[in-house]
């Protein structure tokens, strides 16, 4: 490794015609999911925080469409002919700054996240690095409509993109290569480049055919059908005090409620709902009590944790709705200002934050006025 940190540049092949998948204009260009399939595949590139900078490559007629397209602080640079041309135009107009990078089929806009940092953590120790899958079909050799053999497919992987490489070499195979090639690794192969094989994913599907489109289509919506939902309880003791804080607002009481941090048992029930969604355990494990820096914190600490936690794994809240439980202080008149504090907080509309209070019939520890208890329910969505 050299000591300083890597650029990596991403680099996405679409000066294609994509006859194939029909329409009025290239396929990178078309509608999917509400959005230019090309804009997507950036999209996921230009979010990853590994990625110092995206440059698309476009056919030399599709500059406006192109324009129309793409987030601003995207590289443009006009390809070639052939795909190897175009790529060899793209490495060209790379930062100057680039020492690696992941060259990308335009036509694939569902590769992840996750796919594109494994095919960056395998670039430390290879000068290349490729996604593919196994195949799991048999495979025939055919004449026509007659099949005339069986292709062993021990040792055969399906290639996939991004394809990694460090900039040098792979320019300097580019460089050396004649004629066409399927993809880069073709081209690192032919000049004795090492490329490593990262396994590739399913949905990471090339979009080529209208029925493509469709499959796309239908694994977006599914995305978007991933709801969370998570519950959060908890309770605090009163002890000595005059106020008490509940969802962030200074309510007047008798006595304080006892804890680690402000003891804001109605924002800790909330944060738990959160981490719960998401499968992250609770707030004990992300803000250890044992850890003395939380001492006397403001509770707003950990809910904006647990919202940014949501945030990172593509979600936002669809909406909270918290109970408090206790016999006084009065909630009613304070609950208005609690909604406008948590979704603050948590940035979303006043609407989607629901603050509500209960008495227990002077029944259990709150009844007895020992504590108070919360109990929350929070949606999150896909953002
Ligand atoms: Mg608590």
């Amino acid at each position: 490794m050299q000591n300083r940190s890597p650029h990596i540049a991403a680099l996405i092949v679409a000066a294609g015609r994509g006859t194939r998948a029909g329409g009025a204009i290239p396929k990178q260009y078309q509608s999917l999911g509400g959005m230019p399939l090309l804009a997507r595949t950036v999209g996921v590139f230009a979010a990853h925080e590994k990625v110092a900078s995206v440059t698309v490559v476009i056919g030399a007629e599709d500059d406006a469409l192109a324009e129309a397209a793409l987030p601003e602080g995207v590289a443009r640079v006009v390809g070639a002919e052939s795909r190897a041309g175009s790529v060899e135009a793209g490495l060209a107009a790379l930062p100057e700054e680039a020492s690696h990078v992941l060259i990308h089929d335009g036509a694939r806009p569902l590769v992840s996240k996750a796919l594109i940092s494994r095919v960056i953590q395998a670039l430390e120790d290879a000068d290349g690095a490729a996604p593919a899958l196994a195949v799991t079909d048999a495979l025939w050799r055919a004449e026509g409509a007659r099949v005339t053999g069986v292709q062993p497919r021990d040792g055969v992987w399906r290639a996939q993109t991004p394809q990694g490489f460090a900039l040098a070499p792979i320019r300097a195979a580019h460089e050396a290569f004649q004629g066409e090639a399927a993809d880069d690794v073709e081209v690192a192969l032919a000049a004795g480049i090492e490329v490593a094989l990262v396994p590739g994913e399913e949905r990471n599907l090339k979009v080529t055919h209208p029925e493509d489109f469709a499959r796309a289509e239908r694994l977006l919506k599914e995305d978007q059908m991933d709801i969370r939902v998570g519950n959060g309880f908890d309770v605090h003791r009163f002890g000595p005090g005059d106020h008490v804080v509940l969802c962030g607002v200074q309510v007047p009481h008798g006595r304080g409620l006892q804890g680690h941090s402000d003891a804001d048992v109605g924002m800790h029930a909330v944060t738990d709902a959160i981490y719960g969604a998401l499968a992250e355990g609770d707030i004990g494990q992300h803000f250890p009590p044992s850890d003395p820096q939380w001492k006397g914190a403001a509770s707003e600490i950990f809910l904006k944790h647990a919202v940014g936690l949501a945030g990172e794994r593509g979600f936002a809240l669809g909406n909270v709705d918290l109970t408090l439980i206790c016999e006084r202080p009065k909630i009613g008149p304070q609950a208005q200002a609690m909604r406008v504090e948590m979704a603050r907080i948590i940035g979303c509309d006043l609407g989607r934050v629901s603050v509500k209070a209960t008495t227990s019939e002077r029944l259990g520890f709150t009844g007895r006025e020992e504590g108070i208890a919360a109990m929350a329910t929070v949606v999150l969505v896909p953002k």
